[in-house]
């Protein structure tokens, strides 16, 4: 992952030059996101601010979690039920690898995936701009729940 201080800076970076003001409540957002890796959603932002920030509602969260992705600063994850997720320490299209179970989201490392980006070029003639690569399974800690359960039943 990058380094969750870097990531912070460039946030706060681009704020500056787009003339965003740099309330403590956009900059605490901006922190969470930096250093979350799980792909939180904006309720899971939230709640990790409601120490710090009791009075920031969920519309504050939501508000400023938008206009770091309208800055390129985060990267939102649409799913078809509405449960959005973000990854602000990778901003750009990367794949994902989703469990159906526990929804917990990691980010592979995929070596071939700049071979597979000249093959979808090559084989369309399209100049690739983004892509959208997610993979859905049974994580590891899942699987070995189930089995712990097959096994208790017997
Ligand atoms: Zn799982
Ligand atoms: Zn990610």
């Amino acid at each position: 992952m990058a380094d969750p201080n870097v990531r912070y800076e460039s946030m706060v970076k681009k704020l500056r030059e787009r003339g965003c003001k740099l309330t403590p409540q956009r900059l605490a957002v901006a922190r969470v996101l930096a250093v979350s890796q799980g792909h939180p959603n904006v309720e899971a932002i939230f709640e990790r601010l409601q120490d710090s920030f009791p009075t920031m509602s969920l519309a504050t969260v939501y508000r400023n979690l938008m206009l770091f992705k309208s800055l390129g600063e985060v990267l939102e994850l649409g799913f078809p039920d509405g449960s959005n997720r973000y990854d602000g320490n990778k901003p750009f299209p990367h794949p994902h690898v989703i469990c159906v179970r526990c929804q917990k989201i990691i980010d592979p490392d995929l070596g071939s995936l700049k071979d597979m980006t000249a093959e979808v070029a090559d084989e369309t003639g399209f100049d690739i701009l983004s892509h959208r690569l997610d993979f859905f399974g049974i994580c590891g800690e899942c699987k070995s729940k189930t089995q712990k359960e097959g096994k208790g039943r017997r």
